[in-house]
């Protein structure tokens, strides 16, 4: 396995890989990665001929530095794991490698059709400029034919499934699929997240009752989406340490308010202590 460092030395090992028509995968990665970020690496090794794997802490997406200086980081460590996974290149650049300092500065502009203007996009506003700024960055460069991301990151995974088939940009990306993969969870049903890691032990056994009340939310009488929504926000709240920022069911494509539990989706910000955790179930 082999890291790149630079854009020109990731786009001479691309076309390299064109060249001899070899299919590309990539995963796009923050780092400090567990086995959720394992479930795509997999995915991507055991169907493309090639496995490209980024990790880069994208300052652009962040709308709160204290989370971006908190963000764990170790570059070894993760090269280590990708390269038992069989990942064939890791794509880690500096953030003066990636962004001119006016990109680092200006918001990144796109057409979301909406799809920004709930949940996540609504707390964290310009989190999604940034993340559409770095993947259409990254699918210009590695070119793949395939992308990989977690449902865990229900929205981000909509957004781009906009991006490249119905936006402005979609003519960039021909040939490229966009994969989704299931929520990777520890035995106890908490999702697994590289915040965990800023959990304590007793958070972190406080942070399963988020999962544990999504899913008994699926055998409640469904009077109402709005009572569904409500329950699950009164259950996670009275549980010491946890703290519901919102609980939103939603369509599974729109993002948009839905008063039926057709295609719903109940996507969930909690705080627990600290930590902003987000988990999803779908209905
Ligand atoms: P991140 O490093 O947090 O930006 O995540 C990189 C990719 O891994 C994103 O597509 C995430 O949705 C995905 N991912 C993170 N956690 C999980 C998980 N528990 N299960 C499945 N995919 C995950």
């Amino acid at each position: 396995m082999q890291i790149i460092t630079t854009k020109k030395g990731l786009q001479a090992t691309v076309a390299a890989c064109k060249q001899i028509n070899k299919t590309i995968g990539l995963v796009p990665t923050m780092g400090a990665l567990h086995d959720g970020h394992a479930s795509l690496v997999k995915r991507c090794v055991a169907e493309n001929d090639v496995c490209f794997v980024s990790v880069f802490v994208n300052p652009t997406q962040f709308n709160n530095k204290e989370d971006l200086a908190k963000y764990p980081r170790n570059l070894e460590k993760d090269a280590q794991f990708l390269c038992d996974l069989g990942a064939d290149f890791v794509f880690a650049p500096t953030p003066e490698e990636m962004y001119s300092e006016e990109e680092m500065n200006t918001t990144f502009s796109f057409d979301f059709a909406g799809l920004d203007q709930v949940m996540e996009g609504k707390m964290r506003p310009g989190h999604f400029n940034g993340v559409v700024q770095v993947v259409s960055r990254l699918f210009y460069l590695v070119q793949p034919n395939r992308a990989y991301f977690g449902e865990k990151d229900f929205q981000q995974l909509a957004i781009i499934h906009h991006m490249v088939e119905r936006s402005s940009l979609k003519d960039t990306f021909d040939n490229l699929r966009i994969i989704g993969c299931p929520i990777v969870r520890e035995a106890s049903g908490l999702a697994l997240s590289s915040r965990n890691e800023r959990l304590s032990e007793d958070e972190k056994k406080t942070a399963i009752n988020i999962s544990r009340i999504l899913k008994e939310s699926l055998t409640w009488p469904r009077t109402s989406v709005k009572e569904v929504e409500q329950r699950v926000v009164d259950e996670i709240n009275q549980v010491p340490g946890l703290e519901v920022e919102y609980y939103s069911i939603v369509d599974g494509t729109t993002l948009q308010e839905t008063d039926t539990f057709d295609n719903a989706v109940g996507c969930v910000t909690v705080y627990c202590g600290p930590v902003r955790l987000i988990d999803n179930i779908k209905y």
